[in-house]
């Protein structure tokens, strides 16, 4: 099993501004430059951005922004909390259609290609599955497994993102059971967010790394960023590798995050076709210059498993992506093994 280590971090230095910690490195900037670190927590995880050779506005300007539209999101993407999403959900499940924002329904309309490149693998509109497993609430988790009838009594009705049929903007669906749950694409598209906010500032130079997904702006001090991976056993770092300009790196695990069910742990992510957690992948890692497809893969292989790992590679277009199954099997593509370099 792995995990993503970045490895880049910087020194950090207290700064006046509440709930951020600020890191201010020695660097050779302009005169008016330096290179700083801004820490946050937002939607359930820590994001960190590090600026390369920015002025104080800039920093201060990125700082502003990107803490707005992370508490937007947090609120407005989150389907179980009243924003966005929640309104949607339910008026979708009331039968009626609803305007949505253009933003969220083009991250709802990438959901739903996704569904379809990925045959199914990836499916944003589990969430009635994502509630009934107890996976978006500790308070919800249950203490027996669900019944396999409700599980089949969701999956009868084929849901998910693709599902929804559009008036322009307006959403609307037939089926009783689609809930949209964007947990395994908003991250990427968070990030695809994140790096419009620091380019429209001049900000050329940046990592942004939300909860270890993460994106490179340009380079760190001229030099490519490089990352680290770590087994999650020793957490001693077994590989790295070179980040490009423009790239995204994106992890999906099953040992990140799960329910304990009767003293059994489950994923957090499900597969589609059995409405059971995914047992067999353990971890998927994928880059692609695209933030929100790279999310969508890496979720899209470990559901798919080992098997799979050919023809979903070849559906989403993937140059570099590596697969570990539950036996410890490593799936790489060819430029992926060029990619690593592996510490052992
Ligand atoms: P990620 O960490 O990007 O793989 O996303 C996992 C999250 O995506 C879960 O916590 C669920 O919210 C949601 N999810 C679970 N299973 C799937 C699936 N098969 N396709 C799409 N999203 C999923
Ligand atoms: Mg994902």
């Amino acid at each position: 099993m792995i995990s993503i280590l970045p490895v880049f971090c910087s020194t950090r230095l207290k700064g006046n501004w509440p709930s951020l910690v600020f890191a201010a490195t020695l660097c050779a900037c302009g005169p008016q430059q330096h290179d700083q670190r801004l820490d946050f927590y937002a939607f359930g995880t820590e994001v960190s951005v590090t600026l390369y050779s920015v002025t104080t506005p800039q920093a201060q300007s990125a700082t502003e922004q990107l803490q707005a539209h992370y508490a937007d999101v947090g609120h407005n993407w989150y389907p179980w909390r009243r924003g966005e999403l929640h309104a949607i959900n339910n008026a979708m499940r009331s039968g009626s259609r609803i305007d949505v924002s253009p933003r969220l329904a083009g991250v709802i309309r990438r959901a739903a290609e996704f569904e379809l490149i990925s045959g199914g693998r990836f499916n944003a509109g589990l969430g009635r599955l994502t509630e009934l497993w107890g996976l978006h609430e500790i308070s919800a988790i249950p203490s027996t497994l669900p019944k396999k009838a409700d599980i089949t009594a969701i999956l009868a009705d084929s849901p998910g993102a693709a599902r929804i049929d559009w008036d322009q903007d307006r959403a609307g669906t037939r089926s009783d059971f689609v809930m949209l749950d964007l947990g395994g694409i908003a991250k990427g598209a968070i990030l695809e967010d994140s790096v419009t906010i620091l380019l429209d500032l001049g900000i050329s130079n940046a990592i942004i790394n939300i909860g270890g997904d993460l994106t490179v702006l340009g380079n760190v001090r001229g030099r490519p960023a490089r990352i680290g991976i770590r087994s999650p056993g020793n957490r001693s770092p077994i590989a790295s590798l070179s980040v490009d300009d423009g790239e995204t790196v994106v992890t999906s695990g099953i040992y990140e995050r799960f329910v304990e069910i009767a003293g059994i742990r489950y994923a957090h992510i499900l597969d589609p076709a059995t409405g059971y957690p995914v047992d067999h992948a353990v971890s998927a890692t994928v880059i692609h210059v695209d933030p929100v497809l790279a999310d969508a893969a890496a979720t899209a292989l470990i559901v798919g498993g080992t098997d799979e790992f050919d023809a979903l590679t070849e559906a989403f277009g993937l140059d570099l992506a590596l697969l570990i199954d539950s036996s410890g099997d490593v799936r790489l593509t060819p430029s992926m093994r060029e990619r690593l370099h592996w510490i052992e």
